[in-house]
């Protein structure tokens, strides 16, 4: 078996205006998620001001710990642009005027501007040994150097430099390993439940990362990333762990939650309607997203008020009365009665409090109920959802579709020819 050993990198995004949170490091997701298919584990993303001193300890520190650094920001020619600076200090190496490049800074700066300040020189300095990366949209270069088996990459800051910059320079950056990255999409497991049942087997292996992130709109994802030399391993890993989460685990790698319910109906041939009210027509957006939807989806409809679930949905007055626009009979009588007007073999229906009022003691802000209809008949379900109002309704829309994937399944267990 080939080595193991993935290569590290760490991203240094350099700039007061970053530190003091006026602009947002769009530079570093950019570059970890590229460094991250040229075959990189970016084991960390930093942020620094402008301060020579502390660019320099970082910069040190980082050369122990990774095989690739690269910095973004600090070229320009002003005094708090420092980064080239820093990285002479930390390499012990002299920055030298490129007199080429000097020159055009010069001669550029008089076309533009008429004047030609001492201070444009300074974006013409390059560190011994570099090379020099073309920067074809703004002023200051790239630079790349090699340094003890590390390399170094100094990346102009405005995004739309920086990237092509990069680009140019993918093809020396690629490494021979490529990192292999499995996904399992959960729901209805707490993040910290779902970790610590199931942590020999993830962390079985400390040279496969493991990574969670949880999301309102997304539910649980764990993310299991390794050489790809480990593929087997790994695929072992999530087998086992999504055999371990049964009906929890709702999709692997790219698929969401909406493609799943889509790639169900259609490969059995069924189709699918809303009854939408705290959600306001999500589901159906979602669901839209997906090209060649049609196929599977009959149609929805936001029956937003009392009136509306009355007199489009035919939800009977005295339930609405009785029980509220917001309980299990009412959302029953919408997927009940949005499957027979919409004509479709089932129908997922949501009526809740998003909040911020309209709670009660009985029903808070953020109870929420749902139905599953099919000619079986209609499930009903409620939840307490925390959050403000985008997250529930966020979150309501994955529920909704949770419902429908579960139905579904359920359905075409009983039928006996479930697929996928
Ligand atoms: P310049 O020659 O334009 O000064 P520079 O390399 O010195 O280039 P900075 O001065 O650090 O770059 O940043 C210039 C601008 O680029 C910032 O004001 C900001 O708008 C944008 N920028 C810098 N760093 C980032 C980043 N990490 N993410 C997104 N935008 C950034
Ligand atoms: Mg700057």
């Amino acid at each position: 078996m080939r080595g193991v050993q993935v290569k590290n990198a760490i991203i240094y995004s350099i700039g007061n205006e970053l530190v003091e949170g006026l602009i947002v490091d769009t530079n570093s997701k950019f570059l970890s998620v590229h460094l991250k298919s040229l075959g990189y584990n970016v084991i960390r993303i930093e942020t620094l001001p402008d301060v020579l001193d502390i660019i320099v300890r970082r910069i040190s520190e980082g050369l122990s710990e990774a095989d690739l650094l690269i910095t973004t920001g600090g070229l320009g020619p002003t005094e708090d642009d420092l980064t080239r600076e820093a990285i002479s200090k930390v390499l012990n190496k002299s920055l030298v005027l490129n007199e080429e490049i000097a020159n055009e800074l010069i001669e550029r700066a008089l076309k533009y501007y008429n004047k030609a300040p001492e201070s444009v020189k300074k974006q013409a300095l390059v560190l011994e040994g570099a090379i020099v990366l073309d920067n074809p949209v703004g002023t200051a270069p790239g630079q790349l150097i090699k340094h003890n088996g590390k390399t170094i990459v100094i990346l102009p800051g405005p995004p739309v430099e920086m990237i092509p910059v990069f680009e140019s320079i993918k093809g020396e950056l690629k490494t021979d390993d490529e990192l292999y990255t499995r996904r399992i999409k959960t729901i209805g497991v707490p993040e910290a439940v779902l970790m610590d049942e199931h942590k020999d087997l993830l962390y079985s292996n400390p040279q496969i990362t493991i990574a969670t992130m949880a999301s309102y709109e997304r539910g649980v994802e764990v993310r299991l990333t390794g050489s790809v030399v480990l593929k087997e391993e790994i695929d072992g890993i999530v087998e086992q762990l999504t055999n371990l989460l049964g009906e929890s685990v709702y999709a692997l790698d790219d698929d969401s939650i909406e493609d799943v319910v889509y790639k169900l109906l259609k490969e059995n041939n069924l189709t699918i309607s809303f009854a939408e009210s705290c959600t306001g027509g999500l589901l159906s957006a979602r669901f839209v997203d997906i090209p060649g939807v049609s196929s599977v989806y009959k149609g929805g409809v936001v029956a937003y008020s009392n009136e509306s679930k009355a007199n489009i949905l035919r939800v009977p007055k005295d339930i609405i009365e009785k029980h509220g626009a917001v309980s299990e009979e009412c959302v029953s009588y919408m997927a009940k009665n949005a499957r027979e007007i919409f004509d479709s073999e089932f129908s997922v229906s949501i009526s809740g409090i998003a909040g911020p009022t309209g709670g009660t003691p009985q029903k808070p802000v953020g109870t929420v109920c749902f139905a599953f209809a099919s000619k079986k008949g209609v499930k009903a379900f409620t939840y307490n959802l925390r959050g403000d109002r985008e997250m529930i309704r966020k979150r309501s829309a994955l529920i909704g579709f949770d419902i429908a994937r579960r139905g579904i399944r359920e359905w075409l267990r009983l039928e006996g020819n479930i697929k996928g």
